[in-house]
């Protein structure tokens, strides 16, 4: 009597027709084996200042697991904080001007924490059409009511704020865009949140270690330590390591600690992910000239590749990302697989990961790129691209 099938018949019926649509879309996915530097120039990770295999980050994690060992063994209410989230903690808050710092164990924990702990029926949550996943997982979980305002457009947002009939509103942005690779307007933002009695919240992700002179843009546009202003960001992109935070008020810190569910009831970030996160920190301050040679690499990318392209095609950002329109998923993977193959890595994003449904090869300048391997990388994605033709 024991069937032998994994699944529930019906089940199996519906994941076999759903591989069968995702097959016909040319939108399914697939993992990507991380390659070594001698088998592949890197411009699809988000190692923007290259620290994830900096020796000290390895150092610093090494050491904090021969103290902690491998785990945080708990939440971090129960048994898990080590001085090295309390120093983590603080550093990110020195970092980007913010008073004080709550670590998660992931930026997309840190977001849903976040905004389920301020949302619900008195909250009305205004957010930036491209806002990433782990926003609108937190938006929808925090059952708040959520309007959704055009990119970047500042009078959209402000003619939802107009129709509030809840005590409370925040208003929800990235500060540079997760796949177009742009910038908000952040100012204007806070302003809006001023008049309104609203709380403004920035996903710093992808500012992080790239904007403001590796501050962030919300440091970089002085309006960090703003009463109205919460900073999220995680530790995975340009700090090298693993993890999240949420920066804000020390009455927000406690809030978090006593409401987000998803700092509450999670297993505290490892002792080794706080320790490389930290000495993360410490590089950027000292060595200014990484988050220099980031924004000089990624200048060189654009400069090469928009003259080889249609006009409009590239999408310069003002971070380490950058992005190039595709005419369809079809011809953005095929490149993306001519390229890899070529011996350079580059994002393929398509629908339903890009928020205007527009596919897109997304390229990452990393401060590490010497000059031969920006030119090689950029032969190879112009021809690649032009193959399609
Ligand atoms: N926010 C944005 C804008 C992101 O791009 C990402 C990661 N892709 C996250 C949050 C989630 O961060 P983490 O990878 O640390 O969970």
């Amino acid at each position: 009597l024991r069937d032998r099938t994994l699944m529930s018949r019906s089940m199996s019926r519906w994941l076999a027709e759903q591989a069968g649509v995702r097959t016909a879309r040319n939108v399914e996915r697939t993992l990507m084996t991380r390659l070594h530097d001698a088998e592949v120039i890197d411009l699809a990770s988000n190692d923007y200042l290259g620290l994830s295999r900096d020796p000290r980050l390895a150092e610093a994690a090494a050491e904090a697991i021969a103290r902690w060992g491998t785990s945080a063994t708990s939440s971090r209410l129960v048994a898990g904080t080590t001085q090295l989230h309390v120093d983590l903690e603080n550093a990110l808050a020195d970092l980007t001007g913010m008073e004080t710092g709550l670590a998660f164990s992931s930026g997309y924990l840190a977001n849903i924490g976040v905004l389920t702990a301020l949302g619900g029926p008195g909250t009305l949550i205004v957010a930036d059409a491209h806002c990433h996943a782990s926003l609108i997982d937190g938006f929808r979980l925090s059952r708040s009511r959520t309007e959704t305002y055009e990119h970047g457009d500042v009078a959209d947002a402000e003619r939802l704020l107009a129709d509030r009939t809840e005590p409370r509103a925040l208003i929800a942005t990235e500060s540079i865009f997760s796949v177009l690779g742009d910038e908000a307007p952040l100012d204007e933002l806070l302003d809006l949140a001023v008049r309104h009695d609203a709380m403004l919240l920035v996903d710093e992700a992808h500012s992080l270690g790239v904007t403001g002179a590796g501050r962030g843009s919300v440091f970089g546009t002085a309006l960090a330590g703003h009463p109205n202003v919460i900073v999220t960001a995680t530790l995975s992109k340009a700090l090298g390591s693993q993890g999240g935070a949420v920066l804000g008020s020390a009455a927000l810190r406690e809030h978090l600690i006593n409401r987000a569910r998803t700092f509450i009831f999670d297993t505290g970030l490892a002792p080794s992910a706080a320790a490389a996160a930290l000495t993360a920190i410490g590089i950027v301050i000292e060595e200014p000239e990484r988050v220099a040679s980031l924004h000089a690499n990624a200048e060189a990318i654009a400069n090469t590749l928009v003259p080889t392209l249609e006009p409009g095609q590239f999408d310069r950002g003002a971070g380490a990302v950058q992005s190039i329109r595709m005419p369809d998923a079809r011809t953005a993977l095929a490149a993306s697989l001519v390229a890899r193959a070529a011996g350079v890595a580059v994002g393929c994003f398509r629908p339903p990961s890009v928020p205007d449904n527009i596919s897109r090869l997304r390229l990452t300048a990393r401060a590490d790129l010497s000059s031969s391997e920006l030119d090689t990388a950029c032969t190879v994605i112009e021809r690649a691209i032009k193959e399609q033709k």
